[in-house]
């Protein structure tokens, strides 16, 4: 019976390795650093009660407080249920199946693939330089065929920004034939590398940006496509009726007002206080062999031991992230900035491993 069912699935369906997010992976944590959520929830009221009746599909104070935030027109900016939705809908709006594909540049963010091989589009990789920036000579090799260019930046798992002479030479080659996606997820951590003031001058550039990170609300499922006009009419060809619930635009409508951005900044500069304290007292453990520079609310390190750290902190409740299977991340862990206290206990159960294991194969 179930093998039945299972047959009629689309073989890619079939094929598929779901997305392995935090919440999926489990865990019996109290210190949740796997996830790069921000560690204490952000009080909010419901003030639109009318659950009776359906939601706007792009709530329009939703849509004007984000474009005046962005500092764009609310004609370029899309809500959707979270950024991931945006990529799907740039895949699904762009490339046919079977035929366009789509390029990334690993180590970087699990849903591009994930929502590539879904859809049943062929997904293109160029590995990262030393350094994590692109390789711009074999993306450009890599080029026929494809329609959309995802780049993260800062890039998820590495944190660093991307170079914007860089994301200009990208835009250069691709203009006319592929759209370049800037994953801007954790922008708000380092807010002069935004390419959102870059989309007056190339049609083709697409950002993606996320309350769920900063703005402290990963459980709202909100995000941003910013785009130009004929991008955005596209994408709205092929959303949902309804993407976002009424409470959905309640909050966020609530986040993105002038007293929300300025506590979200407020945020956003103890986070990255506490990075730094993080970094520093990571390269004073003896099993951390790098710890990578980060403007995120993340920090990769490189560990002599990496699944032996990661199985003894996840036993006494610290849930890190582990990377150690992405392409040139071999001992690699993901901690996401938690608060004072707990990146505190993090340091203190590593100073307490030993150091001297060696350096495990990947
Ligand atoms: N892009 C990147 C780089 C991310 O790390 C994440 C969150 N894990 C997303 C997009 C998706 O964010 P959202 O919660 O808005 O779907």
């Amino acid at each position: 019976m179930s093998n039945t069912i299972e047959n009629l699935a689309r073989a890619n369906v079939r094929a598929l390795t779901p997305y392995q997010s935090a919440r999926r992976l489990g865990g019996n944590g109290d210190v949740w650093l796997n996830a790069n959520e921000y560690p204490l929830a952000v009080p909010f009221d419901l003030s639109q009660l009318t659950l009776n009746r359906y939601p706007e599909c792009q709530p329009a104070l939703v849509i004007s407080r984000y474009a005046a935030y962005a500092g764009l027109q609310p004609e370029q900016v899309l809500v959707s249920r979270g950024a991931d939705e945006g990529i799907e809908l740039l895949m699904r709006a762009f490339c046919e199946p079977g035929k366009d594909a789509v390029l990334f540049c690993p180590p970087t963010y699990g849903m591009y693939s994930v929502s590539a091989e879904t859809i049943g589009i062929e997904y293109r990789t160029v590995q990262a330089l030393d350094g994590w920036q692109l390789n711009l000579p074999a993306i450009s090799e890599q080029l026929d065929g494809v329609k959309l260019v995802y780049v993260c930046s800062p890039n998820n798992p590495t944190g660093n920004p991307i170079n914007p002479a860089d994301l200009r030479q990208l835009l250069e080659m691709t203009r006319g034939k592929a759209l370049v996606i800037a994953d801007e997820a954790y922008i708000e951590f380092c807010p002069d590398a935004t390419l959102a003031g870059w989309l007056q001058d190339y049609p083709h550039l697409v950002v993606l940006r996320t309350l769920s990170k900063a703005f402290a609300l990963a459980g709202l499922r909100c995000g941003f496509t910013l785009a130009n006009k004929p991008v955005i009419d596209l994408l709205m060809k092929v959303i949902a009726p309804y993407p976002l619930s009424t409470p959905v635009a309640d909050i966020a409508a609530q986040a993105l007002s002038d007293q929300g951005i300025t506590l979200m900044r407020e945020h956003v500069a103890q986070l990255i206080a506490t990075r730094e304290w993080l970094i520093d007292a990571l390269k004073t453990c003896d099993c951390v062999e790098q710890v990578f520079a980060s403007e995120t609310n993340y920090v990769l390190a490189r560990f002599t031991a990496s699944s032996q750290v990661f199985k003894t902190l996840w036993d006494q409740g610290i849930i890190l992230r582990d990377q150690n299977k992405q392409p040139g991340l071999a001992g690699c862990l993901r901690i996401s900035i938690g608060t004072r206290e707990e990146c505190e206990r993090t340091i203190a159960a590593l100073k307490s491993l030993p150091g001297s294991a060696s350096r495990e194969q990947a």
